[in-house]
């Protein structure tokens, strides 16, 4: 059988739309015989896929999308085969829930001075127990008929230096790494062109990464066009990084990102499963 990876995707337990089981299930729909559920700042989703990744016969890796920081920019960090039972990344991951919070209160006063109230008891019903992002934000905003849709809510209150945005201390970008990989884990930088960053930033960053101890480095994403994809492989390839592969599946309603609809790791790159086995 043909093995098909995907390395990197959300359930309901943080920003996603489907729950655990549904996610695992749809992933063995579309052929993927290995699938991390990388849930951001979270683990509790991971119990129950690999309940129902054994009732389906796909491999489930425990992963997790860290939120770091790194000189004032936030980048996220995967972790692919990580213990979550590991005390310090439950630790960890109690001290990104209080921030989360916190910052969503700072998000709905925002709101609330553009007068539009109600947004933090809307976010907290959303999202019950699980994560609470700013994808819960951006549902609300289309509940209330404030925007259309999830991306102009980004556009016009959400994103960076838009009216609500929090700017936000994360998990230190060398600690995130190292509760990963002394979890058992390989970490992976996530979309390392969604940052934006420049090239004389992106050679401090790697160097820097991995320095910490990172592995990997995503290469193929759900979206990501023929130059995206080179320039991706020649960041692996000159910072020596395994390559990742991962959907960021979030909602069956975007046509654009399907799980296991990922174009080829360049044969050049190192897979980043030989890294786990
Ligand atoms: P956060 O709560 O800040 O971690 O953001 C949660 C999620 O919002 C991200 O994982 C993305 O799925 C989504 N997101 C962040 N920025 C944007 C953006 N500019 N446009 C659309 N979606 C975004
Ligand atoms: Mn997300
Ligand atoms: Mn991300
Ligand atoms: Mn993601």
């Amino acid at each position: 059988m043909t093995e098909k990876y995907d390395l990197h995707s959300h359930s309901n337990i943080s920003d996603g739309v489907l729950s655990p089981t549904d996610l695992v299930r749809r992933a063995h729909e579309h052929g993927v015989t290995s699938l991390a559920l990388t849930d951001h700042d979270t683990t509790a989703g991971l119990a129950e896929a690999k309940a129902a990744s054994e009732a389906t016969g796909i491999r489930l890796i425990s992963g997790i999308e860290l939120s770091a920081s790194w000189q004032n920019k936030t980048l996220h960090i995967i972790g692919l085969g990580i213990d979550p039972q590991y005390p310090p990344l439950l630790n960890a991951i109690r001290d990104l829930q209080v921030i989360r919070f916190e910052r969503a209160e700072k998000i709905a006063a925002k709101l609330e001075k553009k007068r539009i109230p109600g947004a933090l008891a809307a976010v907290m019903t959303s999202a019950g127990n699980s994560m609470i992002t700013r994808t819960h934000f951006a549902d609300f905003l289309v509940s209330q008929f404030h925007v259309s849709n999830q991306q102009e809510a980004f556009d016009r209150y959400l994103a960076k230096g838009k009216p609500a945005y929090v700017a936000t201390v994360w998990a230190d970008m060398a600690l995130a790494v190292d509760w990963i990989t002394q979890s058992g884990g390989v970490a992976v930088l996530a979309h390392p062109l969604r940052y934006k960053l420049t090239p004389n930033v992106m050679k401090r960053l790697l160097p820097a990464f991995k320095d910490a101890g990172g592995q990997g480095i995503e290469v193929i994403t759900g979206r990501c066009n023929a130059d995206e994809i080179k320039l991706a492989a020649y960041y692996a390839n000159i910072y020596d990084l395994a390559g990742s592969v991962g959907s960021d599946f979030h909602s069956p309603v975007n046509p654009w990102v399907e799980l296991g609809r990922l174009q080829p790791l360049p044969e050049h790159i190192k897979p980043v499963w030989e890294l786990f086995g």
